[in-house]
């Protein structure tokens, strides 16, 4: 059962959103989106605080990873610059709340998660909630999906910190298409927008757009049996 959405969450929200598009979010599908989307169902209920609508806030889940503020989310999807149909990679799945995001963009969302409990989580709170076109693969994806692997995707947004470029991922995004992902070590990461002009590294645009913080992007999987 999930906890009910009652006005006092929803205000929270408004002022988050209010917060996002005083730090500059501009786009409308994105603050709709998660002015829509109740962010308490994605964490442990003991969680269930105003500081979960600090969009400065992360929030811990399961297995020692986080939730990413909501200012990171809105700023992340809107350097995604994705289109309606496009077909977008998440990098790691955690709670599900950034996919939830992407699903209201009207996306074709494919995530991938390492943590086994994580993604079965996900997957069973993203189902109840009516995203049931969401495709769910275990697994680290350092050199893209295993299951998919012809597939070049329009999109990739990276949501742990990569040591550098994930370059394994890089030749999974079409030419045109975006990836965001942070990049660095525990001195700092920076978040990358990369536009994919062509096949080879020195093809590709890389824009330093400012500092991050993510868990890291660990190689392997946690758990067990693949996610049907
Ligand atoms: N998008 C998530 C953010 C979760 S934190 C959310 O909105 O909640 C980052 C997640 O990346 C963690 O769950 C972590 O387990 C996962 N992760 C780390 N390295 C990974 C890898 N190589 N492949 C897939 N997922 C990875």
């Amino acid at each position: 059962m999930l906890f009910p959405d009652t006005l006092k969450y929803q205000n929270w929200r408004r002022s988050m959103v209010k917060n996002l598009q005083e730090r500059g979010i501009t786009d409308k599908r994105i603050l709709a989106a998660m002015e829509k989307l109740p962010r308490h169902w994605f964490v442990p209920e003991t969680l269930l605080d105003r500081v979960l609508y600090d969009i400065d806030y992360a929030v811990g889940i399961d297995c020692g990873q986080t939730i990413s503020k909501p200012y990171t989310v809105a700023w992340q999807t809107q350097l995604l610059d994705a289109k309606r149909q496009q077909s977008v990679l998440e990098v790691g799945t955690g709670s599900g709340y950034q996919t939830a995001v992407l699903c209201e963009l009207g996306l074709r969302v494919f995530t991938v998660e390492r943590q086994r409990m994580l993604l079965d989580k996900a997957k069973e709170l993203l189902s109840q909630l009516g995203y049931l076109s969401v495709r769910y693969y275990f697994g680290d994806c350092f050199d893209g999906v295993r299951e998919l692997k012809d597939f070049m995707f329009d999109r990739i947004l990276v949501t742990c910190g990569a040591e550098e470029i994930p370059e394994g991922l890089m030749r999974c995004l079409r030419v045109g298409g975006i990836m965001v992902v942070p990049v660095g070590d525990i001195d700092g990461q920076r978040m990358l927008k990369i536009i994919k002009n062509g096949d080879t590294p020195d093809q590709w645009q890389v824009e330093d757009v400012g500092d991050a913080w993510f868990v890291p992007m660990l190689q392997g999987k946690v758990g067990s049996l693949p996610v049907r």
